[in-house]
């Protein structure tokens, strides 16, 4: 006999989320506030509309955050497994970070002229990643636009390969997505596309190796940008074998292979670059490793720098279209040596993996226990659960399976109860000073959760 699990009834699950909604926003009276006065100067109230997506519908307002705990301007506390969706990894102000940005402040924030921090950094992450040379931005986001530049100057293609569903950034040529019929269209709600997506980029579904072969047999594709597993739509691991085929049919066609490891540093210390042994042209990072001050990393290996190098007319000094004036500024750098020397040093992940085990397997004995059989992915420190049995395969199969009711509900039943998992999708990041008693709180409340919107009415 086949196990069925238990069906979730949609009217119960409506009035919970209601009853959580009246909950947060009874214990929030200074953030609805500012949120309101927000109303007058900011679109929807906040600084950046991605914080409309907080699951409480008014956002908790920040009063400061220090170590893996954030506290609202309402004096709630929060165990914080979001970690600035990544960017604040190494936990909340490091002291040693602190202290280097401290001492840098006063030694000059920007002055257009290179620091030795560079050399340490570029060489650590020479180390980590593989990959000879390093260029600096503020952002995984403009380092991925950079490597799309690179790649195609390189090359002389035009178009880039990405997964349906996949996100790097606000880089133009990725909000595509294979449609039905296997054509690249714009991704739903695509904000002010410059082009069609068609004609600069073809999207394929993440595992599909046929497609990438078929995609790369015209010559057109300047690169591959990848992120070695999908972070975006919950965690999608790559099929055994994949990397090595996407690697052996990219070299076949001339095709740059750019790894985005932003979130999959997850993995270790040099990312699932080094954890899996992968061999890419082009490596980008970002967010986590200075801290969450802001900054990015682009790799690039030594034949693709040979290349570069070797085409004189393209403008890398100037108005050429890579950089921005404040990209390798000093105080950047010295969040990212302090933070790669100090903090997210080889034996954090020592210390942060097994919590997301923890996390992982708290979650799944619940799971097991409601019977729900509902899926968790755990990608070395960041763990994630979805709605559904077993994991999807692409990005396509994510997407149709999202369930956002649901994830509504868990969201603001945790923040209700002081933890934070980041709003989009349910992952749950750990940093090196995460503390057991953070997860096991989680999972404390994830049982509660399900038990509520399991009871009988
Ligand atoms: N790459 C990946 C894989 C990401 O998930 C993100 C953002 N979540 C980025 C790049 C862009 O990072 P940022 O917004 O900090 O530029």
């Amino acid at each position: 006999m086949t196990h069925q699990p238990p069906l979730i009834d949609r009217g119960r699950l409506a009035g919970l989320t209601d009853r959580e909604l009246r909950r947060f926003a009874d214990g929030h009276p200074v953030s609805a506030d500012l949120f309101a006065r927000g109303q007058q100067s900011l679109i929807g109230g906040v600084p950046m509309p991605w914080m409309m997506r907080w699951a409480s519908g008014i956002p908790p307002f920040a009063a400061r955050a220090a170590g893996a705990t954030v506290t609202d301007v309402d004096g709630h506390q929060y165990a914080d497994l979001c970690l600035g969706d990544t960017g604040a990894m190494t936990g909340h102000g490091p002291p040693s970070v602190l202290a280097a940005l401290a001492e840098q402040g006063r030694r000059g924030i920007t002055t257009m002229l290179p620091t030795e921090d560079s050399l340490w950094v570029a060489g650590e992450l020479g180390r980590r990643f593989g990959v000879a040379r390093w260029l600096f931005t503020l952002s995984a986001t403009d380092a991925n636009r950079a490597a799309l530049r690179i790649a195609r100057q390189i090359t002389g293609r035009p178009k880039v390969l990405v997964y349906s569903y996949c996100y790097h950034g606000s880089v133009d040529e990725t909000f595509a997505v294979r449609d039905p019929g296997g054509a690249t269209v714009s991704r739903e709600g695509n904000v002010g596309p410059p082009v069609d997506p068609a004609a600069t980029t073809v999207a394929v579904e993440f595992n599909d190796l046929d497609a990438v072969q078929k995609a790369l047999a015209d010559g057109t594709v300047a690169c591959v940008l990848a992120e070695p597993a999908m972070t975006n739509m919950g965690i999608i691991l790559p099929d055994p074998g994949y990397h090595e085929a996407l690697r052996e049919l990219t070299r076949a066609a001339g095709t740059l292979l750019i790894i985005d490891e932003t979130h999959t540093l997850s993995a270790g210390p040099g990312g699932c670059t080094a954890a899996w042994g992968l061999d890419p042209d082009l490596v980008t990072l970002g967010k986590a490793i200075g801290s969450g001050v802001a900054c990015g990393a682009l790799g690039i290996s030594g034949e693709a720098v040979g290349q570069m190098l070797a085409q004189v007319d393209a403008d890398y000094e100037d108005t050429g279209g890579i950089g921005g004036t404040l990209a390798g500024n000093a105080l950047s750098l010295a969040a990212m040596r302090a933070t790669l020397d100090t903090v997210l040093t080889p034996d954090a992940w020592d210390r942060m993996i097994p919590l997301a085990t923890r996390f992982r397997r708290g979650v799944e004995d619940v799971l097991l226990e409601s019977g729900l059989g509902w899926h968790v992915t755990q990608l070395g420190c960041r763990a994630e659960y979805r709605f559904q049995p077993g994991p999807p395969r692409n990005g396509t199969e994510a997407y149709q399976a999202a369930d956002s009711g649901l994830e509504r509900y868990f969201h603001l039943h945790a923040m209700n109860r002081g933890v934070l998992i980041t709003p989009f999708h349910n992952m749950a990041l750990m940093s090196p000073v995460t503390g057991e008693a953070d997860v096991d709180r989680h999972t404390a409340v994830f049982r509660e959760a399900v038990a509520d919107l399991l009871a009988g009415p």
